[in-house]
This record gives C-alpha cells, sequence and structure tokens, in this order.
C-alpha cells in the first residue's frame, strides 16, 4: 500500500519533516521569544563569522559583479566550459600534478558528482560503502536511485582510521558484488571534523591493491572541505596515493564550488577522475556528460565563468586564498577550542581535525538533543550521537559547550 496520494512511490519513505530543518525552526522561534544571546544555534552547515553573519568572500563577490550577461546567460556545454574544467584541475591539485588521466566535468555543486559516480558506476540493487559516521543525503542519493549504504567503523580503538573494519566491508562486499563504490570524505569530515592522515591514506590503498583484479572499485573521495582544514598544500598531500592505485581502482574527487568560494546558491561542481587508462577517462566523460544530460543538462554558466576568470588572474587568485585563509583560521580556532574544552570537560568526541562540524558518539542522541535545546543550544541528533556545527557558533561559545554538552549526556543517560 503507498501512503503517496498521486506520485509513485518507488519504495521510498519520505519523512513528515526533514529533522534538521525542524530543529532549525525551533532555534529560531527561541530566538523570536528570548533573544539572540539566549540561544547558541550549531545546526547550520555554512560559515558564519563570530557576530553571526553568512561568510561570503568579497574578493569572489567582486568577480560576479564583472560578469556580462552573455557569460552567464549562455548556455554552458554539457561537460562545462573549457576555461572552467582547465581551473578546476589547477584548483583541486594545487602544485601537484597528476600522472593519471584526468577528466572533469562541470556538476551541480558537489551533490551533483556524487549522484553521479553512484549512478555510473554501480548497479541498481547494489551496495555503496561508507563510514559509520556519515552525512545523511548520501543515503538520500543512492535510494533515490535504487542504491542503499553499508558502513565501516570510520575510527578503531586507538582513534585512528579503522583500516581493519575498511578491508573487512571492502572484501565482504566485493564477495557479492562486481564493482563497489566507496565513498571517503576527507579531509575534514562532515559531521566529525576527522582527516585522514597520508600513512592511513597508504592503507587505505594497500586494501585496495589487494581487490582482485576482475573486480572494479570507484573510490569517490568527496573533498567538500578541503580548503577550510588547513593549509592548502599540506592537506592536499594524499593525491599521490590516488595515483598510486591499480588499474581496476577509479578515484574520482567530487570538487565543490560551495565552501571554498562561498558560494553555495551558485551550484557548482565538479566530478574528476584519476584513470589509470586513457580509454578509462574517456568513457568517464562519455558516460558521466550523456548522464548529465538526463538529469541537469548543463551547470550554471555564471561560476564556471568565475572561476575560469579566477585562475587567469594570480593577483585574484591570490587575494581570494589570503580572504579564505582569515576565515579559514577563524574555523581553525574555532575546533582547537572545542577539542581543547571537551577533553577539559572529559567528554569523549569522535578523533577531531578540522573543518565545519565535530561530533559528540551517546546513547539516545534524540533525548540528548532535546535536553540541550532546553537550555537553548540547539545540534543535529544523528544515529550514533549529535552533530555540532563550529562553523556557525562563536569560538567562545566552542568553549562553553562541551561541558553543558557532557551534563546533558549524563542527566539524560544516567
Ligand atoms: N559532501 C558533504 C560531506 C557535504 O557536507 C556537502 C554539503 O553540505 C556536500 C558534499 C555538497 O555540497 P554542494 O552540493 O553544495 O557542493
Amino acid at each position: 500500500m503507498s501512503d503517496f496520494i498521486f506520485a509513485a512511490q518507488q519504495g521510498r519513505k519520505i519523512p513528515k519533516e526533514d529533522k534538521n530543518f525542524a530543529v532549525n525552526n525551533r532555534a529560531k522561534a527561541m530566538i523570536a521569544e528570548k533573544g539572540k544571546d539566549a540561544v547558541v544555534n550549531a545546526t547550520i552547515g555554512v560559515l558564519l563569522d563570530e557576530e553571526g553573519k553568512f561568510v561570503v568572500l568579497s574578493s569572489v563577490n567582486e568577480v560576479f559583479k564583472t560578469l556580462e550577461a552573455g557569460e552567464f546567460a549562455e548556455y554552458a556545454p554539457i561537460g562545462g566550459i573549457p576555461g572552467y574544467k582547465a581551473a578546476v584541475l589547477k584548483d583541486t591539485f594545487g602544485s601537484y600534478e597528476p600522472k593519471r588521466h584526468t577528466v572533469a566535468v562541470a556538476t551541480p555543486g558537489g551533490t551533483g558528482a556524487i549522484h553521479s559516480t553512484i549512478a555510473n558506476y554501480s548497479e541498481p540493487g547494489d551496495k555503496v560503502l561508507l563510514t559509520d559516521w556519515y552525512w545523511g543525503p548520501y543515503g538520500t542519493i543512492a535510494g533515490e536511485i535504487g542504491r542503499s549504504l553499508h558502513t565501516f567503523k570510520l575510527v578503531n580503538e586507538q582513534g585512528r582510521f579503522n583500516t581493519e573494519d575498511f578491508e573487512k566491508q571492502v572484501m565482504a562486499l566485493l564477495e557479492v558484488q562486481d564493482r563497489l563504490v566507496i565513498i571517503l570524505n576527507t579531509p575534514a569530515h562532515n559531521p566529525t571534523g576527522y582527516s585522514l592522515t597520508v600513512d592511513e591514506w597508504e592503507e587505505v590503498a594497500s586494501v585496495l591493491d589487494r581487490v582482485p583484479e576482475e573486480k572494479k572499485v570507484t573510490l569517490l573521495v568527496d573533498v567538500a572541505y578541503l580548503d577550510f582544514a588547513g593549509e592548502a598544500e599540506e592537506y592536499r598531500a594524499f593525491l599521490p596515493v590516488l595515483d598510486s592505485m591499480g588499474e581496476n581502482i577509479l578515484p574520482v574527487i567530487a570538487y565543490s564550488f560551495s565552501k571554498s568560494f562561498t558560494l553555495y546558491g551558485m551550484r557548482c561542481g565538479a566530478m574528476i577522475c584519476m584513470a589509470e587508462t586513457e580509454e578509462i577517462a574517456d568513457e568517464f566523460r562519455k558516460v558521466c556528460e550523456y548522464s548529465a544530460r538526463a538529469a541537469w543538462s548543463n551547470c550554471t554558466r555564471a561560476p564556471q565563468v568565475m572561476l575560469s576568470k579566477i585562475y587567469e588572474n594570480p593577483d585574484l587568485l591570490a587575494r581570494i586564498q589570503e580572504e579564505r585563509a582569515g576565515f579559514r583560521d577563524m574555523l581553525l580556532r574555532r575546533g582547537k577550542a572545542f577539542e581543547a574544552a571537551a577533553k577539559e570537560a572529559g567528554l569523549e568526541i569522535v578523533p577531531f581535525d578540522a573543518g565545519f562540524f565535530a561530533s559528540v558518539p551517546c546513547e539516545n542522541p534524540d533525548a540528548v538533543g532535546a535536553e540541550l535545546e532546553k537550555e537553548g543550544i540547539f545540534t543535529i541528533p544523528l544515529t550514533m550521537g549529535v552533530r555540532i556545527s563550529i562553523a556557525s557558533i562563536t569560538e567562545a561559545d566552542c568553549r562553553r559547550l562541551p561541558a553543558r554538552i557532557l551534563a546533558a549526556i549524563e542527566k539524560v543517560n544516567k
């Protein structure tokens, strides 16, 4: 029996209300009732400054204002304008020159890249492998096209990447599937702030070296938070590891304009393959463009022209990098403050490196979230704990929150 009136059910269960929006609405209602100072809204997934204002890089805004009608009104080619595709590669790889065959295809945000990778590199009914702490929309994206998720444990008892469970789950899925899409969201993982070190990347590579050669693995690296994780080159140091993988492993990087250029609403991203052969790279271009035509046709032209212009002008690029570094450092200070305060309070958090979010493992996350709301602290309850957006709260609140979260956990789970 369908619970839809007119629409096709297609096996979907759509919740009555989006949980995250509901928490956010309650936060807004409390602000209206009790005032801004009575509320800490740690639910928002965008960067706010210390005054609570939405951060837009002014240097990027300046470029936007130089656009002429023809530059944004015209259709873009399906795979993206040539200048954009070249700039995306430079922006992603930095000073590193990949040895493999790279092809970039424009997508509407990182979300489009995730959708297209799953759609083109897995079969209906397949399971997609990812960490047990994960960004909810991965499940929605996979489910909409008849795939489901399978998880491995992100960290082991020592608080390091759980290579053992990763290997176990990769091999178990490859017993029953000929191909496998794996999603690794790093650095500055949403929702935990975890980043794989280069050593951990080497471990991932050595597991994938043991994949039987008749099986095909697509390794989707979601780098949505790359430019807010820390020093640009340091956080790109894992890229050579992707180059070293076997022919039956296809790394695909999901690139997003949303955070790096503070242009979330522009819906601009790209999927970049690092293919061992030219044939695999050509096929990547062909299938991704074909499926783009069927889903969103071409992507928004304005941000593509903007990135092309930014990469044609070294002074402008340097200005953007400098301005971004200022906000990145503000975010890193908040992360460090939260981590230090958690340690001091004796609050266990998922090992945190950097990024927009941190997570606290706990029993009964919904009840813990509700308890915190009573005190005006709004978080996102997940399956295994609560997520705190450090991107949207002040450094002072990052210092205050851990003790209060611990108290709420103790109260709920006593
Ligand atoms: N991946 C992760 C982990 C995210 O948190 C987000 C956005 O919140 C995205 C990808 C995609 O963002 P967009 O589609 O705006 O590029």
